[in-house]
């Protein structure tokens, strides 16, 4: 079955669930997010949780789960599990005992790809992983009360739940060469986001100071471009007007520093939306293919080496345009965008917004791999959504193995100024 719940959607019905779950005595810290929503997949089949807590209180736990106001039905029932329907899609509780948190964790956390080959690995070490449990073969259980327990006794470094998907991540921890992923510690800006100059809900100013709240160093205003599929636009006449809002903004917050950007269409011939006097106004460009004109896999490959060659573009948004749940995006020639990605100085994007979460894991490895540099940038078309989609964008960046020095704004604004007029030299 195609995972159909949206990574955005399972996220706030676990939240909100879990918060209720809370009040009606499971206590702080004891429920948590598992299944490929912990891994940050794009889309899920349902919101897995894991309880924990002593088994004695398995069944009054269940009860308690199954009688909160989101329930509608109880899909199946038992004494340390229970499945329920809710208005926004079904939810499964596990419950685990303290003493086997650690193996249930990881149990639950998945994938199938990944405890599959635990599963090998403890039946060669001698000791059986199976039902969210570890034993002797013997039976007599082994204590596992955190995840890192698990992979101690399997003689394995602790594995990232967003690497956890059979690819390798195991011979890597055996090894001691997995990736020093991305964390969002090391995000010092946010180079994607709209205002009400197009389709955003708040204001330049709204958002400069939701994005100080957020510690950033640095961020960019990118309004879409006149004739971008979107629902509201910048027009190029506008342009300067909103240069001085800007200004403006900047005069008032010294504390971070303001790029005027702009998400600029790629057209159906290839060519840009603005045309160069107007671009090369703006302090970074992102390009973007919102409009595909139903042209196959060739033709959008070439649309978009051409915008990648255009010196005054910096950064490809949501490459692949594929829908999380429903859609698997372009078949692009992907080794050919990376090689003019790299070739050029163009970085890819990891677009953070639920609708896109675009390169997803396996693109984004293939293009780190090819020495592209990356941008994780949260979309954001409010102030409400700032933080929440660039942790979305950091955790599919993880699933990507990407580590911190291959993203462009884990840099300081400088270097970041200093990429962009790197390309723009050579173009000249
Ligand atoms: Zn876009
Ligand atoms: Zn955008």
């Amino acid at each position: 079955m195609r995972p159909r719940i949206p990574l955005g959607r399972a996220s706030l019905l676990a939240s909100s669930i879990i918060r209720d779950a809370r009040r009606a005595g499971f206590g702080t810290g004891t429920v948590t997010a598992v299944g490929r929503l912990r891994r940050f997949a794009p889309a899920t089949c349902d919101v897995a949780l894991l309880g924990v807590a002593p088994a004695g209180r398995h069944a009054q736990l269940v009860d308690a789960f199954a009688r909160l106001p989101i329930v509608i039905s109880i899909i199946a029932r038992e004494p340390s599990r229970v499945r329920v329907e809710t208005p926004r899609g079904p939810v499964t509780l596990h419950l685990a005992d303290p003493d086997h948190a650690g193996a249930a964790l990881v149990w639950h956390t998945g994938s199938r790809a990944h405890v599959a080959q635990l599963q090998a690995r403890a039946e060669r070490l001698g000791v059986r992983f199976a039902d969210g449990r570890i034993a002797h073969a013997s039976g007599a259980p082994l204590s596992c009360v955190t995840e890192q327990d698990l992979y101690d006794l399997l003689d394995l470094r602790f594995v990232a739940p967003e690497l956890r998907d059979g690819d390798g991540e195991i011979e890597a921890a055996g090894e001691g060469r997995l990736p020093r992923l991305l964390s969002d510690l090391d995000i010092r800006g946010d180079l994607h986001m709209h205002s009400t100059w197009s389709d955003g809900r708040d204001t330049i100013a709204d958002m400069v100071s939701a994005a100080r709240q957020l510690g950033y160093e640095y961020i960019a205003i990118t309004d879409h471009s006149e004739r971008a599929w979107s629902s509201r636009t910048l027009r190029a006449a506008d342009v300067d007007r909103q240069r001085d809002e800007i200004d403006a903004v900047r005069a008032k917050t010294r504390a971070i520093e303001v790029l005027h950007g702009v998400e600029v269409d790629i057209m159906h011939d290839g060519s840009l939306d603005f045309d160069d006097e107007v671009l090369g106004r703006f302090d970074i460009v992102l390009a973007s293919l919102h409009d595909h004109g139903g042209h196959d896999g060739r033709r959008l490959t070439e649309r978009y080496l051409r915008a990648i060659h255009h010196p005054l573009v910096n950064v490809i948004t949501h490459p692949t345009n594929r829908v999380p749940g429903q859609s698997d995006g372009y078949a692009l020639d992907f080794e050919a965008l990376c090689a003019a990605a790299e070739d050029t100085g163009t970085a890819l994007e990891i677009d953070g917004a639920p609708g896109h979460l675009d390169l997803d894991g396996i693109l984004a490895r293939r293009a780190a791999a090819a020495g592209v540099t990356i941008e994780v940038g949260s979309d954001g078309h409010g102030v409400d959504t700032l933080g929440r989609q660039m942790q979305f964008g950091v955790g599919t960046a993880r699933r990507g193995w990407i580590e911190p020095q291959q993203v462009l704004n884990t840099r300081s604004a400088a270097d970041v100024r200093a990429f962009i007029a790197r390309k723009r030299a050579r173009g000249a």
